[in-house]
């Protein structure tokens, strides 16, 4: 336990980590280029950053856990596929299973490794022959899931999970129906607090993952920035933070060690 008086200072250098890996949100959140955070030569960048991820992936799981989440640490996707199936899997009772889109989660491998087990079924909602109108239903069915698998946008240092969605699919799976979730997030996603987690939400994930979407037509696949638009294609339309995990252990979460997703 990392004690009180300390805590201020992680936070702090936490919050400087973030921005210095993070360049296009210094003056968002600094208010002015003129006062954003001089870069680093590289190799004390690397120091630094090696200095304070520990502290601050420890401090992160440890806020998770006093949320109720069951949190895990991984060094790697495949790390973060064996503790899935070696301690995860093995506690739960799974006929059928579901996703919602995520890099970091494909990454793991574990829809191919789950595919395997004849035993279970998966609740398909993404099949590129489906119409409309049975996507709509295949994502309903999803959410009486026993199990429900994805990523996060953003997680918080005070240990909640931050996400914004089209459809709602992916929050209404995180949030109520399917009896089990497992969230798995590289720690690029940590940041300061849901203010922080919004911003880099809206000014980096969401860009990126609309330009991801081939045949969209959302402005910030030519601008690379948000600009609230009103398209029909828009991928902004729905908020979730996630507190804490009800009931506890509902939601597992595996932080990768590394920088995945969006
Ligand atoms: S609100 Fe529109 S412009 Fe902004 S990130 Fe979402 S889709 Fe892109």
């Amino acid at each position: 336990m990392i004690p009180r008086s300390q805590n201020r200072v992680w936070k702090f250098a936490a919050q400087l980590l973030f921005l210095q890996k993070n360049p296009e949100e210094q003056a968002d959140i600094l208010g002015s280029r003129e006062y954003a955070i001089p870069s680093l030569p590289l190799h004390l960048f690397n120091l630094f950053q090696a200095f304070m991820e520990d502290p601050l992936i420890e401090s992160t799981l440890q806020a998770l856990q006093k949320n109720k989440f069951n949190a895990y640490l991984a060094e790697s996707p495949q790390k973060a596929n064996r503790i899935f199936f070696e301690k995860i899997l093995p506690t739960l009772q799974v006929r059928t299973y579901t996703w919602g889109d995520s890099m970091t989660m494909r990454a793991t491998g574990v829809l191919e490794e789950l595919g395997k087990q004849s035993d279970k079924v998966p609740i398909l909602t993404f099949d590129a022959s489906f119409s409309q109108t049975q996507k709509i239903y295949w994502r309903k069915q999803a959410l009486l899931a026993d199990l429900f698998l994805t990523g996060t946008n953003a997680l918080t240092q005070k240990g909640q999970l931050v996400n914004l969605d089209m459809i709602g699919n992916r929050i209404g799976g995180i949030n109520f129906g399917p009896e089990n979730v497992v969230i798995f997030v590289g720690i690029n996603k940590i940041v300061p607090d849901i203010e922080a987690a919004m911003n880099r939400i809206r000014t980096i994930a969401a860009p990126k993952n609309a330009a991801r979407h081939s045949g969209f037509h959302t402005p910030c696949i030519k601008t690379g920035t948000c600009m609230d638009c009103q398209s029909p294609d828009r991928i902004c339309n729905s908020w979730l933070i996630t507190e804490k995990s009800y009931p506890k252990g509902r939601i597992s979460v595996i932080l990768i060690k590394q920088e995945l997703g969006l």
